[in-house]
C-alpha cells in the first residue's frame, strides 16, 4: 500500500492535498496530528488516534483518510484494493 503523504496508524494524510488550514489539528480529541516540516498536518502521534474520523470529516480538501475497521470489511466485502 503506497499513497503519498505521511501515514501513521490509522491515519493517511496526502499532503498534495493539504492546504495547511489546520482544522483537523483543531478537530482531533486525541492531538495526534500536528503541523510537519512541510508545513502539512501529519499524524505525529498516530498511536493516540481512536479513529473517530472527526479529521476525515472535518478536512474540507479531503486530504485526511482514517482506516477504520468497519470500512476494511467494506471494502473487503466490494472486493476493492481500497487504493482510491
Ligand atoms: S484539515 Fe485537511 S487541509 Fe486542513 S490541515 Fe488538515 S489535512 Fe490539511
Ligand atoms: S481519527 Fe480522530 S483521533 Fe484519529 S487522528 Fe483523526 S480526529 Fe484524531
Amino acid at each position: 500500500m503506497t499513497l503519498a503523504g505521511s501515514s501513521g496508524g490509522p491515519v493517511t494524510v496526502r499532503s498534495a492535498w493539504c492546504k495547511s488550514c489546520g482544522i483537523c489539528i483543531s478537530v482531533c480529541p486525541k492531538n495526534v496530528l500536528e503541523f510537519g516540516h512541510d508545513g502539512k498536518a501529519t499524524p505525529a502521534r498516530p498511536q493516540d488516534c481512536i479513529q473517530c474520523e472527526m479529521c476525515e470529516m472535518m478536512c474540507p480538501d479531503l486530504a485526511i483518510t482514517v482506516a477504520t475497521r468497519a470500512k476494511a470489511a467494506g471494502a473487503a466485502k466490494e472486493g476493492g484494493s481500497g487504493g482510491n
